[in-house]
C-alpha cells in the first residue's frame, strides 16, 4: 500500500519558509533584522550607539531617521568622532536599504513609531547644507570666476600689482592716490615708460603707461 505524501503544514508565508518574525517594536510584518547607529561626539570621549532589532518598514525608518539625523548634530564634537560620524553614517545607509526594501507592513499589534521627515528635511541635515553651500559661495565659488579682463583706453590711469616688466594691471581712478601710471597712445613711450600689453587695450591697440607725476 502506497503511503500518502508526507504533508508539511502550509505557512501563509510560502510552503516550507518558517513565519517571518515580526517587528520588534509594533508587531507587524514583515520585518526585517537590522541594526541602526548613531554616532555622539562629546569632546575628549564618544559613544556609539546602537538600535539592534527586527523593524518593519514605519518603525525601521523612523529608528534610522531619528539615528541619522542626531548623529549629523552629535557626531561631529570631537577629534575621533570626526572620523567615526562619517563612518556611522555610511553604515546606516546599509540598514536603510534593508528597511527600505520591505513591503508596507501590515497587522500591527502596537503603536508604530512615527516615520517622520526625511533626514534631509529636518534642522540638522538643512543646517549642514546651509554651511556647505555658503562654504561653497564664499571659497569656491569666486574662484571658479575668471576676474574680468581689465581693458584700458588713453587717459585711463591704474597700478600694477606686479613688478614692470610683469603687468598685473587694475584700473584706479587718476585721482586716487593708488594710481601709479596713466596711460595714452603707444607712439608716445620715452624714457622710464612701458608699453602695455595689448590685452589691457580697450580697442586692442598699444598703449603707454607713464609714472604719475607725485
Ligand atoms: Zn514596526
Amino acid at each position: 500500500m502506497a503511503t500518502p505524501p508526507h504533508h508539511q503544514p502550509l505557512s501563509p508565508y510560502g510552503f516550507g519558509r518558517p513565519a517571518p518574525s515580526p517587528c520588534d517594536i509594533c508587531g507587524a510584518i514583515p520585518a526585517v533584522h537590522t541594526v541602526v547607529r548613531g554616532h555622539q561626539g562629546l569632546v575628549v570621549t564618544l559613544r556609539f550607539l546602537t538600535e539592534e532589532g527586527t523593524f518593519c518598514r514605519t518603525c525601521g525608518t523612523s529608528l534610522y531617521r531619528k539615528m541619522t539625523s542626531d548623529t549629523l548634530w552629535q557626531g561631529w564634537w570631537g577629534l575621533l568622532s570626526v572620523f567615526a560620524a562619517p563612518v556611522t553614517l555610511f553604515m546606516n545607509i546599509g540598514a536603510r536599504s534593508r528597511i527600505r526594501a520591505l513591503p508596507h507592513p501590515v497587522g500591527n499589534l502596537r503603536p508604530q513609531l512615527a516615520p517622520g521627515r526625511r533626514v534631509l528635511a529636518r534642522l540638522p541635515a538643512l543646517v549642514i547644507i546651509g554651511v556647505l553651500l555658503v562654504g561653497l559661495g564664499t571659497f569656491v565659488v569666486p574662484r571658479l570666476i575668471p576676474s574680468a579682463p581689465v581693458s584700458f583706453t588713453a587717459g585711463d590711469c591704474g597700478r600694477n600689482n606686479a613688478e614692470w616688466p610683469e603687468q598685473d594691471l587694475e584700473e584706479v581712478g587718476c585721482s586716487s592716490a593708488e594710481a601709479e601710471f596713466w596711460l595714452s597712445d603707444g607712439e608716445k613711450c620715452w624714457g622710464m615708460d612701458w608699453l602695455v600689453h595689448i590685452d589691457y587695450s580697450a580697442e586692442l591697440k598699444s598703449l603707454c603707461a607713464h609714472p604719475m607725476k607725485k
